[in-house]
């Protein structure tokens, strides 16, 4: 039996959706023994953080130094959405050292409160919870108003709509009682954003003159109240070398 990681009743809604989910440390940890796997050490290993820009995404960033990796490359996106063109993953990959290996923490994120609220989170010294993801809220409330955009002077709500705009039926038909089309957005920006990146990834392998192997790692923030240890539903690791997958793992459910 899994020691209990989040408060009640979250952690009994949590789990029975999603009982992978690990702690930061936890994460880390793997990620830390695929690192090994590829004779690599953290202490040469360039991490890129790949999340929401929500400062519960960034707890990660403590810990990934706690284990002594390089600090990491800020790619955070609105809903970590990665749609910041070829240049951000580019420079990530130049920043990664000689002979050494990049790691990217993908993850969107979705937020159950104390009273078991999906897309809602308490946060600190604010007397009522607010939205988590706040972005994914935010496209939410615009599509209820009927504004699918494009949004004046403000590109990534645009891009998030642009690329959940085929799925909106299905988003707003989730259950609000038991779920939220925020969760649903969340889950969607995964699938489509995990696709962005691998494709990326391999065509920036393919095409550029330094050659580093890149471990993608992958899953569902889970944001819980007062969250600075946000929880992580790990999904997949991808190692990528020279263009090509050549190693992966997909978790499935704990029991
Ligand atoms: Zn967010």
């Amino acid at each position: 039996m899994p020691r209990p990681i989040f408060h009640t009743p979250t952690e009994e809604i949590v789990l029975k959706e999603y009982p992978n989910t690990l702690n930061t440390p936890e994460l880390v940890a793997e990620i830390t023994r695929w690192v090994h796997g590829t004779g690599h050490k953290p202490a040469h290993t360039r991490p890129a953080m790949a999340t929401c820009r929500d400062d519960t995404q960034q707890d990660m960033i403590r810990v990934l130094e706690a284990f002594h990796y390089l600090p990491a490359f800020n790619a955070h996106t609105l809903a970590g959405l990665p749609r910041g063109g070829k240049t951000p993953l580019t420079a990530f990959y130049h920043h990664i050292p000689d002979e050494g290996l990049g790691v990217i923490i993908y993850g969107p994120h979705v937020g159950i409160d104390s009273e078991g609220k999906w897309g809602m989170v308490e946060r600190h010294h604010r007397k009522n919870p607010g939205h988590s993801c706040g972005a994914l809220w935010g496209v939410y409330e615009l599509w209820s108003q009927g504004d699918e955009g494009p949004y004046t002077d403000d590109p990534e709500m645009t891009a998030i709509s642009e690329e959940l705009l085929a799925y909106k039926e299905e988003i707003m038909q989730e259950q609000q009682e038991t779920s939220h089309p925020v969760r649903k957005m969340a889950e969607f920006v995964y699938e489509k954003g995990l696709e962005m990146l691998k494709t990326r990834i391999q065509t920036l392998q393919a095409q550029d003159t330094e050659q580093h192997p890149i471990l993608l790692v992958a899953g569902l923030n889970i944001d819980q109240r007062f969250d600075d240890n946000n929880k992580f539903d790990l999904r997949e690791i991808t190692l990528f070398s020279q263009g090509k997958q050549v190693e992966q793992h997909h978790y499935g459910k704990i029991q």
